[in-house]
C-alpha cells in the first residue's frame, strides 16, 4: 500500500493574547474610519496579534501593539494611527 505523505506547511498563525496585555507603553492605536472601510479584511489578514474581529473590523486594544501594518495595509485608508494621549 501506498503512504500517503501530508503536505508540509510552514505557516505560523498569531495568536490573540500571546505577547501578553499591552499595558501603557503603546505609543499610537489605529482608528478605522467606518464610512471608508470596505470590510475587504486586509486589516485581519495582516495585524500580526490577530487584535481585528474579522466580521466587525473592531480592534481588541488591550493586546493592539500599535505598530501600524493595518494602516499599512489598508487598501482605503481608513485606519489612522493616532497618537495615544
Ligand atoms: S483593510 Fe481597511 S478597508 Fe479593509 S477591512 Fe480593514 S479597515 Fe476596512
Ligand atoms: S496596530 Fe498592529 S497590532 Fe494593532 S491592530 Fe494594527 S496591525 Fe494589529
Amino acid at each position: 500500500m501506498q503512504s500517503v505523505t501530508k503536505p508540509y506547511r510552514p505557516i505560523s498563525w498569531p495568536m490573540k493574547g500571546a505577547g501578553g496585555d499591552t499595558g501603557s507603553w503603546r505609543i499610537h492605536r489605529p482608528i478605522v474610519d467606518y464610512r471608508i472601510c470596505s470590510k475587504c479584511q486586509f486589516c485581519w489578514v495582516f495585524c500580526p496579534e490577530a487584535v481585528i474581529d474579522r466580521k466587525e473590523i473592531t480592534i481588541d486594544y488591550r493586546y493592539c501593539k500599535g505598530c501600524g501594518v493595518c494602516a499599512k495595509e489598508c487598501p482605503t485608508g481608513a485606519i489612522s494611527m493616532v497618537k495615544e494621549e
